[in-house]
C-alpha cells in the first residue's frame, strides 16, 4: 500500500487538478485500512466502553475512569501525565519531526438516571452537591473515549505514514463546562507542546455513519444571569404600603423576550430562558425580594453584546416603574462559541469527503455550548464535528411520526455502539491524518 502521506498528498493533489475520481479511490483504500485494523481492535474497545457506560464519574469525580484511559494509552505506547486539571490526562507519542495534533475527549458523566434497560445500563450513584444522584453517561462522552483510544491506536499502527507529535488529552467537567479551563490553567499549554491542529468529536441523535460538520460557528455562546428586584415587604393584603418584587420579576420575565422579538436581528440567533425565580415563604405575605436565574445562549458576539444591554436596561426600567431601588443584575461570563478554523476544517474536509461521500455534511451551528471553546480561544485552530448513533431506518421512522429519538441527556440516550465508534474512529484518524499530510507540506 502507499504511504498514507503520498496518498493524501495525492488526494489533495487530484482535488487541486480536479480529479476526484483518483483522489476518492486513493481515500478509500485508506479508509478500508483503518477499518480493517478497526475490525480486530474492536472487541477491546467495545469491552472498555461497556465498561465506562457501567461506571460513569461525574464531573472532576473521574478517577476510575482517567486511570482506565492512562492504562490504555500506555499500553498503546502513549507517555501519560494524569491529574492535568484535577482528573484530566494528557497522553504523547513522539513520531519524528513535525506538528503537535490535538485529539481531545471527555471524562464526565451526566447526574441523572439511566432509562435505556441496556444490559450494560448505569446502575451508579455519586454525591453530587451535598446530595446522592445517579450517573449516567447520557451525553454519550462515553463514545468519546472508545473513539480517542481506538484513534490512537490506529493512528500508531500507521505510524510510518506520518511524522510529529500526537497529543491526546482527557478532559474532565466537560458538563459544567469547567475542565478545559482547569486543563489550560494547570499548564496544558506550556507543561505540553502548544497543538498546531486540534480535533475534537460528539455524538448525536441522527444515523451512525453520518458526521456532521460547519465552518466556522459551532456553538453557542452561553453566559449565566442572576437578578435581584428589591422590593419592600408587607402584607398581602396591604400592596399599597409594599414594593412588590414578585410583579418586577413577573414583568421581567415577559418584557426580556422583546429583546429577542424586537431588538435583536430576528435572522441572528440568540435565546435568553429564565430556569428558575425564587420570591417569598406564603401567600398573604409580599416578600422583600425576588431573585431570577437565566442562561443567555448567542453565536456572535454583536448580538450578545445588544443581549447583555438589552437585559440589564429590562430589569432596570422594570424596577424604575415599581419605583424600587436598581436590582442587581450579574451576567456571568460562561463559555464561547467553537468556531472551527476553515483552513483546517478545508483540508480535513477534502479527505471525510472522499471517505465519507454525502454521508458527511454541513449542518446549521447548534445552540447548546461546548468548553473545547478554550482551546480555540487559547490559540490551537481546530475543527469539531458530529456523528451520529442510531440505527438509520430508526431514525427514518422517527421523521415519519414514529417514536421520538432521544436525544443527548435524554434517560434513553443509547448509541449503537459498534458503527458510532467505528465512524468515529475512522473519521478522527482521517482527519488527524489530513493535518499531518497538510503540514508536512508547508501548505
Ligand atoms: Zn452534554
Ligand atoms: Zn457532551
Amino acid at each position: 500500500m502507499r504511504s498514507a502521506k503520498t496518498l493524501l498528498a495525492s488526494a489533495a493533489l487530484c482535488s487541486v487538478l480536479a480529479v476526484p475520481a483518483h483522489a476518492e479511490l486513493d481515500v478509500a483504500k485508506l479508509k478500508q485500512t483503518i477499518e480493517t485494523s478497526f475490525e480486530s481492535e474492536y472487541p477491546k474497545l467495545d469491552a472498555l466502553y461497556k465498561d465506562i457506560h457501567a461506571h460513569p464519574e461525574i464531573a472532576f469525580q473521574e478517577v476510575k475512569t482517567s486511570a482506565k484511559l492512562a492504562a490504555q494509552m500506555r499500553a498503546i505506547g502513549f507517555e501519560v501525565t494524569e491529574k492535568v486539571g484535577k482528573t484530566g490526562l494528557v497522553a504523547i507519542y513522539k513520531n519524528g519531526d513535525g506538528p503537535t495534533i490535538m485529539v481531545r475527549t471527555e471524562l464526565d458523566a451526566l447526574p441523572m438516571e439511566e432509562k435505556t434497560g441496556l444490559p450494560y445500563a448505569s446502575h451508579d450513584k455519586a454525591i453530587w452537591h451535598g446530595r446522592e444522584t445517579f450517573v449516567a453517561h447520557s451525553c454519550g462522552h462515553d463514545i468519546h473515549m472508545a473513539s480517542w483510544v481506538g484513534t490512537a491506536k490506529t493512528l500508531v499502527g500507521l505510524k510510518d505514514h506520518w511524522q510529529g507529535t500526537l497529543m491526546f488529552i482527557a478532559q474532565p467537567a466537560e458538563e459544567e463546562v469547567a475542565g478545559a479551563k482547569a486543563m489550560i490553567e494547570d499548564g496544558l499549554f506550556t507543561r505540553f507542546p502548544k497543538p498546531d491542529v486540534g480535533f475534537a468529536l460528539h455524538d448525536g441523535a441522527f444515523p451512525y455513519g453520518y458526521i456532521a460538520y460547519r465552518v466556522g460557528v459551532g456553538s453557542s455562546n452561553a453566559d449565566g444571569l442572576y437578578i435581584k428586584f428589591k422590593g419592600r415587604g408587607g402584607h398581602g393584603a396591604m400592596p399599597q404600603a409594599t414594593i412588590d418584587p414578585v410583579m418586577m420579576a413577573s414583568r421581567f420575565v415577559v418584557d426580556v423576550q422583546s429583546i429577542i422579538s424586537r431588538e435583536k436581528d430576528p435572522t441572528e440567533f440568540g435565546v435568553v430562558s429564565i430556569g428558575a425565580l425564587h420570591a417569598g415563604t406564603a401567600g398573604n405575605i409580599i416578600p422583600d425580594e425576588a431573585i431570577l436565574l437565566g442562561t443567555i445562549r448567542t453565536f456572535k458576539p454583536e448580538v450578545r453584546a445588544k443581549m447583555h444591554d438589552g437585559i440589564e436596561r429590562t430589569a432596570r426600567a422594570v424596577a424604575a416603574m415599581a419605583n424600587a431601588p436598581a436590582p442587581d443584575v450579574r451576567i456571568t461570563e460562561g463559555t464561547k462559541a467553537v468556531v472551527n478554523d476553515p483552513a483546517v476544517v478545508g483540508t480535513a474536509e477534502k479527505v471525510l469527503k472522499a471517505a465519507f461521500g454525502d454521508k458527511f455534511r454541513v449542518t446549521p451551528p447548534g445552540t447548546p455550548s461546548e468548553d473545547y471553546s478554550e482551546y480555540i480561544n487559547a490559540g490551537v485552530p481546530s475543527m469539531f464535528f458530529n456523528i451520529g448513533v442510531y440505527d438509520p431506518e430508526r431514525v427514518a421512522a422517527a421523521r415519519n411520526s414514529g417514536p421520538p429519538l432521544p436525544g443527548n441527556h435524554s434517560p434513553q440516550f443509547a448509541p449503537v455502539p459498534q458503527p458510532t465508534i467505528q465512524t468515529g474512529v475512522t473519521a478522527m484518524t482521517l482527519a488527524v491524518l489530513s493535518a499531518f499530510d497538510q503540514r508536512a507540506k508547508g501548505q
